[in-house]
């Protein structure tokens, strides 16, 4: 390998935790600018990474030989020192609902799942972020399996590409959730920049309308995810006190309400746009009527909307669901004291696809 590429290489971030072929460089681990660097290091013209991106993001190749606009001994030089890498789609599991869920098999032979959720016109997609989970929410399947590792930016935008360029539905996605296995803002650096290249005009080119973060509530990142990048914030609250949330979060203990929603305050939302708050209702445990008063109360002043989930059992959960007429009260308390409430389906409960339910099994 020439020198000069070396150089650029090596300059260039190493996310991989397990590189396939670690002397080639990753494209789908690196944002426009780093592919710009890239290129221009091997001596070429700084547009061809803009049209590299298209082809990755917009055309689906998993391949230099596909970008028949580059030259082909520019396509052959590339083959010996860059690689595009996409997650392995292994299994594709269809619930009742139609909702699909989708088994990934990583290089690593780590796997990780993503949802693709049936709307009235369009499907949204709900996309993995790590193997495993460390914040040990009990509520959620993920979390009972323990942390593995990290996904790299190109296996978060890998998911994406295989369900729009592998699947019938994939054409169809308008919204993104980053809400499947993992706390995306405990992997940072690699969620923003996958989401760069999700919004990118030469990567997926989704509205930042459309992608919305999810986060238990790590309110430090918070603040620094309003800074970086402008998505909508979802926060998993599932309880109106710092006991109980506690008990069902452990994260509670490290931020709790009072500085979460502090960061939640603070979080910039442009235009009329709302952040939302997830509430899980779990039988006897936070769906009282005075638990949706103190909820209320404790929303106060901050421009948002709740989505009311009822609890998904899983084999093994120390939960139960809560009963319809419980969760109807719930919402009609919130409805009334002026709030957007809306009571969440659950999809694809019967192939545990369903919030809290993903295992990557
Ligand atoms: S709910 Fe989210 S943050 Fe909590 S354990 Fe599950 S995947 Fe992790």
């Amino acid at each position: 390998m020439a020198r000069d590429v070396l150089k650029v290489i090596s300059s260039l971030p190493t996310v991989r935790p397990q590189p396939t072929t670690p002397d080639r460089i990753h494209l789908k681990d690196l944002s426009l600018e780093e592919i710009e660097a890239f290129i221009t290091g091997l001596g070429k013209e700084r547009y061809r990474a803009r049209q590299i991106m298209k082809w990755i993001y917009q055309h689906g190749a998993t391949s230099f030989a596909a970008m028949t606009t580059l030259a082909k001994d520019f396509r052959g030089r590339l083959e010996e020192v860059a690689v595009i890498e996409d997650p392995r789609m292994e299994r594709v599991q269809t619930a009742k609902d139609g909702t699909k869920k989708v088994l990934f098999r990583l290089a690593d032979g780590a796997a990780v799942e993503s949802v693709l959720i049936p709307g009235k016109n369009h499907w949204t997609a709900c996309l993995s972020t790590q193997v495993g989970c460390a914040m040990g929410c009990r509520f959620c399947l993920t979390g009972a399996m323990g942390f593995t590792r990290n996904l790299t930016p190109g296996e978060i935008t890998g998911q994406m590409t295989r369900l729009r360029f592998a699947t019938p539905e994939g054409e169809r996605v308008r919204n993104i959730v980053l809400m499947g296995m993992g706390e995306p803002l405990a992997n940072y650096d690699h969620t923003v920049k996958a989401v760069g290249n999700l919004l990118s005009d030469y990567g997926m080119g989704f509205s930042n309308r459309k992608i919305t973060i999810s986060t238990c509530g790590l309110a430090p990142m918070i603040l620094r995810l309003g800074r970086d990048v402008s998505v909508n914030l979802a926060v998993s609250l599932n309880a109106p006190d710092d006991e109980r949330r506690s008990y069902l979060m452990p994260v509670n203990r490290r931020y709790p309400l009072e500085t979460l929603l502090k960061a939640c305050r603070e979080y910039p939302m442009p235009g009329r746009r709302m952040l939302t708050f997830e509430y899980i209702l779990i039988r006897g445990f936070n769906d009282a009527p005075g638990d949706a008063v103190l909820l209320a109360d404790l929303l106060k002043g901050i421009r948002c909307k709740l989505n009311l989930i009822a609890f998904n059992e899983f084999p093994g959960s120390p939960f139960r669901s809560p009963e319809e007429t419980t969760v109807r009260s719930f919402q009609q308390i919130l409805l009334d004291r002026g709030y957007t409430a809306i009571l969440r389906a659950s999809h694809g409960r019967d192939i545990l696809a369903a919030c809290g339910q993903l295992a990557g099994r």
